[in-house]
């Protein structure tokens, strides 16, 4: 082959090779917060918001891509389609793919102090027909949350039968992975790693579980529950 033409050939191969890295380095993305870094204070700090958005969620994403770059066979799934098959993956695309989910779920579960509204009439009912109350159902979540030994998450699943139910995941783990003991829908999740709350309140992971309520977007609960809950027309 002339030189030339293996000058050109090679430079097309690298072109093609450069495309390829990145569509990968491009398939999963760090969407902006949907509201401003301050937004929930007093309940949770600027700087936490930033450091946990910026730094902690931007890691899971860069990780993710990362591991996905690697492996042909995970390239082009969404990544809830990624989470169905968890159990087959390595370790590196359930936890920083677990991460990726878990927190953009948890930042669009969040909204300003006293603007999240409150559960409506049917999500509310089914609180009371599967924990008893509000004040039941608060207690329990928090009980997951201060019970989780170490990084991980506390939620509120509909599982298949349609009832409510307060799980707790360890590290990025999730209600939607096939590796999980209590599998479902979540509607809402907590995040108890440190992380997402030490600056603020050091230690008292449950002055934070307390605190957290007041953030919480029970809109985007209810509209969740009611998809899920939803009969499904297939
Ligand atoms: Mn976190």
């Amino acid at each position: 082959m002339p030189v030339a033409r293996l000058i050109r050939h090679a430079g097309l191969m690298l072109a093609a090779l450069t495309a390829c890295a990145t569509t990968w380095a491009q398939s999963f993305e760090l969407a902006p917060l949907p509201y401003p870094h301050n937004a929930l204070a007093p309940v949770i700090d600027e700087q936490t918001m930033q450091i946990h958005h910026g730094r902690h969620h931007k890691a899971y994403v860069d990780n993710l891509n990362a591991a996905i770059a690697k492996d042909p066979a995970l390239q082009g799934k969404s990544l809830e389609a990624l989470h169905a098959v968890m159990s087959q993956l390595p370790v590196a695309v359930r936890n920083n793919g677990g991460g990726h989910w878990n927190h953009t779920f948890f930042w669009q579960s969040m909204t300003r102090p006293g603007q999240g509204g409150a559960p409506s009439a049917a999500l509310q009912a089914a609180i009371n027909r599967d924990f008893g109350s509000q004040d039941a159902f608060k207690a329990a979540f928090k009980a997951a949350g201060l019970g989780r030994f170490g990084s991980g998450w506390a939620w509120l699943i509909v599982g298949a039968d349609g009832k409510l139910k307060i799980t707790s995941t360890p590290n990025q783990d999730n209600p939607l992975m096939d590796l999980v003991p209590e599998r479902g829908t979540p509607l809402l999740g907590n995040d108890v790693w440190e992380h997402a709350y030490y600056l603020q309140y050091q230690n008292k992971r449950g002055d934070y579980l307390d605190a957290w309520w007041q953030v919480v977007d029970w809109n985007v609960v209810s509209t969740r529950y009611a998809a899920a809950a939803a009969p499904t027309t297939r």
